[in-house]
């Protein structure tokens, strides 16, 4: 058992467990999670499973992203602030390693009298595979 994690419920952890193996970066869904989570413990609900990770995000133990254009909300482990970036041509999502600065943030807060809990950035444009298919250049190898 993860000492980090003791109150929760066992449900939950397998729910947590399955998108930690999936790993930061990569991006599931709760039917995704799901899939994973009833070959774990068999008898799992699929309300449990999107009930949990709602509980496992806002605990903080769970990234959720929310990406215009994507049919379902993804999740990945809780690790570093980063934004995303969403390929317009094949759908791919990944990270990018961008994330505002503490000083913005607070900056912001103090302006508009905010308490800011999370941030979620997300651009958009062409993947590395996609640009280079449209400008008809090689990948570089
Ligand atoms: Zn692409
Ligand atoms: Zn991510």
């Amino acid at each position: 058992m993860d000492p980090s994690t003791p109150q929760l419920p066992a449900n939950y952890r397998v729910i947590l467990d399955v998108v930690k193996e999936y790993g930061a970066g990569r991006h599931a869904t709760a039917q995704e999670v799901f899939m994973r989570a009833r070959e774990l413990r068999p008898g799992i609900g699929f309300t449990t499973v999107h009930r949990g990770l709602a509980r496992l995000h806002e605990l903080g133990h769970v990234l959720k992203l929310d990406i215009t254009g994507e049919g379902s909300a993804m999740y990945e482990p809780a690790t570093e602030a980063h934004a995303h970036f969403r390929c317009t041509d094949c759908g791919a999502v990944t990270d990018v390693d961008y994330a505002f600065n503490a000083a913005t943030r607070a900056e912001l807060e103090s302006r508009h009298g905010l308490a800011i809990r999370s941030e979620s950035i997300t651009f958009t444009g062409l993947c590395r595979t996609c640009s280079s298919r449209e400008s008809g250049t090689p990948l570089p190898s």
